[in-house]
């Protein structure tokens, strides 16, 4: 009866969060006796579970599958649950298995608890510590049910090395077409750039920047970091960024190392989906703006003398140190 954990792959590599969860669910395996398995969807990279603790992957190769659904995916996970005997289940909180957890819930009749950030406190009763209220408080919940659920926060747990010798078996799961439920026919994606959900960095702006057309120094400033790009939702909602890369309470909710704020106010919404990252660096004209008070690092000044210069020093940096 081993913990069962869910990983996360795009095109054959697994994401960051695969790491993280596979992690978490070691150490939940450690807690309650057991071993850890994963299911994989159409991985390339099976082997490298091993090394976080991970002693055996259910790995599902199917075309179908390619891409993300939730319905079918839920099934999948399910049917690995049941052929392991596993009744508590470790996942990402993402986006996309917010949409499928609460599938998979309800299908093993388990309590769901989504945004976990550290290990259970304890497993009789089952209790986990999670954000609440918009990340302004925590809660530490306990899940009576036999079967579990339990969502782990990007960059909240971390990913942690524990050389295990892992066996890979094939999962054939059976799927009709109604196990879909929906279907995407096109995807369109930014590709070659950081993703605001697995960056280390995230270099954010808001309306401070006065129009679409100076965002030359965000997009420099994100490529000279390595960074994702990302925006407040007036931003967005205005039509200067993609809805993509809205940050906040109603957009994505950010877990980076770093994340650069640059003339965005510090409104309690957009705080909200920014208060797991690590370091925050606030860079605003107004003393006053409420993000300094959120804020780890903060510069008093104007986005466009500031962060033109701050491009330099890093360029000369990188140039020094290649
Ligand atoms: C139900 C609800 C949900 C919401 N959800 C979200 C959400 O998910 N995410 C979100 O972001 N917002 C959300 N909002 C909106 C939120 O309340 C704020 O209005 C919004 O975050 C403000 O965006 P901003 O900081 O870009 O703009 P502003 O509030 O206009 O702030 C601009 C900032 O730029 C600074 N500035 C101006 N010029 C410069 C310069 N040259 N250099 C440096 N700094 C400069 C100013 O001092 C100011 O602090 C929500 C609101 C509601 C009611």
């Amino acid at each position: 009866m081993s913990v069962l954990v869910y990983t996360e792959s795009e095109n054959g590599n697994f994401k960051k969060s695969a790491f993280e969860v596979a992690s978490y669910a070691t150490e939940v395996a450690k807690q309650l006796g057991t071993t850890a398995t994963a299911v994989s969807f159409n991985s390339n990279e099976n082997e490298s579970l091993g090394d976080y603790g991970i002693s055996k992957v259910l790995h599902i190769s199917n075309d179908s599958l390619k891409t993300f659904n939730a319905n079918a995916y839920a099934l999948a996970v399910v049917q690995a649950a049941k052929q392991e005997g596993a009744t508590t289940i470790i996942v990402s909180s993402s986006a996309d298995t917010k949409y499928m957890a609460p599938l998979l819930a309800a299908a093993l009749e388990a309590g769901y608890v989504p945004n976990v950030v550290a290990a259970p406190e304890s497993t009789s009763p089952f209790t986990v510590k999670r954000t609440a209220f918009s990340n302004k408080g925590f809660a530490h919940t306990q899940i009576h049910t036999d079967h579990k659920v339990i969502g782990v926060s990007n960059n909240s747990f971390g990913i942690h090395e524990n050389k295990t010798e892992v066996s890979i078996e094939d999962l054939l799961i059976s799927l009709k077409d109604g196990s879909f439920g929906t279907k995407s026919v096109e995807i369109d994606k930014v590709i070659g750039k950081a993703t605001i959900a697995d960056a280390e960095i995230v270099v954010s702006a808001g309306r401070g920047l006065k129009g679409p057309e100076n965002w030359g120094i965000i997009e420099e400033l994100a490529d000279v970091l390595g960074a994702a790009t990302a925006c407040s939702k007036p931003v967005s909602d205005l039509g200067w960024r993609p809805h993509g890369e809205h940050v906040g309470q109603t957009g994505k909710p950010v877990a980076s190392n770093l994340y650069i704020a640059i003339g965005i106010s510090g409104a309690i919404q957009h705080l909200a989906g920014v208060s797991s990252s690590k370091i925050k660096v606030v860079i605003n004209t107004d003393p006053e703006a409420p993000f300094f008070k959120a804020a780890d690092y903060g510069i008093v000044g104007d986005a466009f003398e500031v962060v033109p210069a701050l491009i330099e020093k890093l360029k000369e940096f990188k140039a020094q140190n290649a």
